[in-house]
């Protein structure tokens, strides 16, 4: 989708340069075909094979409407961690019986809110489970639950994305799930229907995926052994993308994500004579590499290192700050130059940690330059804030050329709107 031309980057058939000209930068650009193709290519994969798979999008990675919009109209249903994101995913038009509300931290009203929109409940724990059937009941309404299981197994990835050790705060603890399946049978109005499970996040070692889909169906075999019946397995997200362009040819794919789960998944349900669905959550793996994030260099200083200075930090994108992610960074009106020097790209935050890159070769940058980060689809827009009052930038869509603006630039206003002042010091 990357496309040179003129010595402009070129993003879904849109020169980069007019649009930060146009909309002004910090500026999220999504590519809208990238997008699509991520989608199907989970979609015709798992279609292809006789496992019927529900892909429920992340909604956490990007929660942009009308990205929501795009993947509702592909058939996407969504993962929510919050009202808020439910909200989103039922404005895109995806139904409630596609929807799996998860957390590990639900309160009375988060719980009533999905009891009442009629979606699924991940529950991680037995006070959830508990709190959940009773506010079942005083709604009069049943609510099907899948149990958040913690299935002990470490992907090699990232410590704050690792979410299925069993030191995680996520999920039940793997011996305890059988029990608290049989609880959630005897309680009124939960309704058990599925396991749940997620790893964790940016995962490129898929192996750990077929250990997760082993102790989950020796899960499922023991829920079955013990006179319960389930509707479907849900395997979570987290398949990685190839950040670095090094990693972006052996980066796993839907397919090689398929051909680790599905054999183990279909052979323990051809051994019990037993049918379910498989659901998966992915976020990163979609909407990942669909987007870049545009910034305006406002200072080049030889000191220490040679600092390109941008007028992006890590209140728009925090991931490397906190992943010690690597993100691409492209100069975006120079991209036909040769890189001639080592940069490292800072942001414009008042924090000695705000590094977006580290030593990266590029051609020679200067002030007024344009910067394209490549890559931040995820965890990028969804993770930013107002730190150091700055207001959130805009984002738009782009399409063969066309664009659209799907969220405009915040304002100072944005920043005070909700501030109250006691009247005693006015
Ligand atoms: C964050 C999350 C996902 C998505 O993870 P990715 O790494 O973006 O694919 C899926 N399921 C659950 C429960 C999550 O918390």
């Amino acid at each position: 989708m990357v496309k040179e031309e003129n010595n402009h980057l070129f993003f879904g058939g849109v020169d980069v340069v007019e649009l930060a000209e146009r909309y002004g930068t910090p500026l999220y650009v999504t590519d809208e075909n990238t997008l699509k193709a991520n989608f199907r290519n989970y979609k015709s994969t798992f279609s292809s094979t006789t496992t019927i798979t529900d892909i429920y999008y992340a909604v956490k990675a990007n929660g942009n409407l009308a990205l929501l919009k795009i993947l509702a109209s592909e058939g996407a249903g969504a993962d929510v961690f919050s009202p808020g994101e439910l909200e989103l995913t039922k404005l895109a038009g995806i139904l409630a019986e596609r929807i799996l509300f998860n957390g590990n931290s639900k309160s009375d009203d988060d719980l009533r809110t999905a009891v009442e929109s009629g979606v699924r409940v991940s529950v991680d724990s037995v006070d959830e489970l508990r709190a959940l059937s009773a506010v079942a009941t005083e709604l009069g309404k049943e609510v099907e639950i899948a149990i958040r299981v913690n299935p002990d197994v470490s992907p090699d990835v990232h410590a704050k994305i690792a979410t299925g050790l069993k030191e995680s705060k996520f999920g039940i603890p793997f011996h305890d799930v059988v029990p608290v399946c049989e609880e959630a049978e005897k309680l009124p109005n939960v309704l058990l229907a599925g396991l749940h499970c997620h790893i964790g996040s940016q995962i490129l070692d898929i192996s750990v995926f077929g250990e997760a889909t082993e102790k989950m169906m020796a899960l499922v075999e023991r829920v079955y052994e013990r006179g319960m019946k389930l509707k479907f397995v849900d395997l979570g997200g987290g398949l990685g993308i190839g950040y670095r362009q090094a990693e972006k040819a052996t980066a796993p794919t839907p397919k090689d994500l398929a051909e680790v789960i599905l054999p183990v998944f279909e052979k323990k349900m051809q051994e019990l004579g037993i049918s379910l669905k498989l659901v998966l959550e992915p976020g990163r793996s979609i909407v990942g590499a669909s987007t870049i994030l545009l910034s305006r260099v406002n200072a080049v200083k030889r000191a220490y290192k040679n600092f390109v200075a941008i007028d992006a930090g890590f209140n728009l994108l925090i991931r490397p700050v906190m992943y010690d992610a690597y993100h691409e960074v492209v100069v975006a009106n120079k991209v036909n130059e040769q890189a001639s020097e080592l940069y490292t790209v800072v942001g414009s935050v008042c924090e000695a940690g705000d590094i977006m890159a580290k030593d990266r070769m590029l051609p020679k940058v200067e002030r007024g330059d344009l910067v394209a980060i490549l890559d931040t689809g995820a965890y990028g827009f969804s993770m930013s804030s107002q730190y150091n009052g700055r207001p959130r930038c805009a984002e738009v869509l782009v399409c063969d050329g066309k664009v659209d603006l799907i969220r405009s630039r915040e304002s100072i206003e944005d920043l005070i709107r909700n501030q109250e002042i006691p009247a005693r010091f006015i």
